[in-house]
């Protein structure tokens, strides 16, 4: 659908979640925002354009190393072998290399003792193919669609280190990918799927505050609905509120924990207390859970001790 002119969302399906990617359609330059997965850019991408009476695509952004988000970057370069693939500098690596992606954003955890099964990781390579990257940014490029019409790129890292989010003044937009996750992931009919995705809570606490400051009038993530005026802000608010909660949580575990906990501990026992998920879909919180730890670490308030099978968070108060 055309939100605003120019501005493009397509809604795809993945795994009965919605995953958006994005067209900014100028008369000299189109630029995407996300490839989905690898089946996205053939079952979704080519028959939108068709439909549009688009014919090209000249930039794509990627803006963060995750599969559902990078996994379409091989058939798009095979569908526009002519479009300059964009993302940031610090997210390169992961965008370039599916098993790097894999092994260390994904099972990081496995030293922690939260491996991710190998079927699993068998799943998520048989979903994308990376494209290598052609142009390495920093935040601040700006982007020409047409006369008078730029966008521009800002760096608002948290939920990886290289998070992109695109700026549209124009309509007053902001595509934000998974920079802002409010208090987690839902499936498409509106029933919770997954906590939070963030994973270094300082620099996302500043994105939120960076974000909310361009007083978007329309905000488009990639898992939610579009959001208009008074909701946006509403939808940072929730985002930096779950933040909060979960910190107040492990601090609290965390003082009450003899023997110290280790990290799948920490995982189970805080999911029920800031969320509705069940079994399975508690795991994905090892993501925002390890970035507490390591930002209470940092400020000298906890330690990892080695133990005999796997680290423990020892409270230091
Ligand atoms: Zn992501």
């Amino acid at each position: 659908v055309q939100i605003h002119p120019g501005v493009h969302r397509i809604d795809t399906d993945f795994g009965g979640r919605t995953n958006a990617i994005y067209l900014l359609a100028g008369s000299e330059r189109v630029v995407l925002v996300d490839t989905g997965i690898d089946a996205t850019p053939r079952q979704y991408l080519v028959p939108y354009l068709r439909e549009q009476g688009l014919d090209r695509v000249d930039v794509v952004v990627s803006t963060h190393a995750d599969l559902d988000h990078t996994g379409g970057n091989a058939a798009v370069g095979e569908l526009f072998p002519a479009s300059l693939a964009v993302c940031h500098v610090l997210d390169r690596d992961w965008v370039d290399d599916v098993d790097a992606l894999i092994e260390e954003r994904y099972d990081e955890y496995a030293v922690l003792g939260l491996a991710e099964p190998a079927e699993d990781k068998e799943s998520l390579r048989a979903i994308a193919r990376a494209r290598p990257t052609a142009l390495a940014v920093t935040g601040g490029e700006r982007v020409r669609l047409e006369p008078g019409w730029e966008i521009e790129l800002l760096h608002v890292p948290g939920h990886s280190h290289g998070h992109l989010t695109v700026w549209d003044s124009r309509s007053r937009s902001l595509v934000v990918g998974d920079a802002v996750l409010a208090d987690g992931l839902y499936f498409t009919d509106g029933r919770p799927a997954f906590p939070p995705t963030y994973r270094y809570v300082d620099d996302y606490l500043a994105s939120i505050d960076r974000l909310r400051g361009y007083r978007a009038g329309t905000l488009l993530t990639a898992h939610y609905p579009t959001m208009y005026g008074d909701d946006v802000d509403a939808f940072f608010t929730t985002t930096s509120g779950f933040v909060a909660t979960l910190d107040g949580v492990l601090v609290e575990l965390l003082a009450g924990s003899d023997p110290p906990a280790t990290l799948p501990e920490l995982v189970e026992a805080a999911a029920p207390r800031v969320g509705p998920w069940e079994g399975g879909a508690r795991l994905p919180l090892k993501f925002p859970v390890l970035g507490h730890l390591e930002r209470l670490e940092s400020s000298g308030r906890l330690v990892r001790d080695p133990g005999p099978a796997v680290p423990r968070f020892r409270w230091q108060g």
